[in-house]
């Protein structure tokens, strides 16, 4: 019998497969947050959680379009990581 992990995407608190969560890792180096260590927070999050924040999950068979995916994926995360440490509970201090 194999072992199942069972992981939870820290967005939406499901239960999820390890190979269905994304992993966004947040450095604090030279930022002062909350409740964060100095190696960092780890926040594992959902396809669907992805989707909802704007994410491109399933990504294009077309070469072009998979870097257009890519660029956006980039600047979702820039735009957005500010969320997801606010949905993680964790903000910036002042
Ligand atoms: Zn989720």
């Amino acid at each position: 019998m194999s072992e199942t992990m069972v992981y939870t995407c820290d967005i939406c608190k499901k239960s999820k497969s390890k190979d269905d969560l994304a992993r966004i890792t947040v450095k604090a180096d030279g930022i002062r947050m909350k409740n964060v260590g100095y190696s960092g927070i780890k926040i594992d999050i959902c396809p669907e959680c992805l989707k909802r924040k704007g994410f491109v999950v399933d990504f294009p068979e077309n070469k072009e379009e998979q870097e257009q995916a890519t660029l956006k994926n980039k600047a979702t995360l820039e735009d957005k990581i500010y969320d997801f440490l606010v949905d993680m509970g964790v903000a910036f201090t002042e």
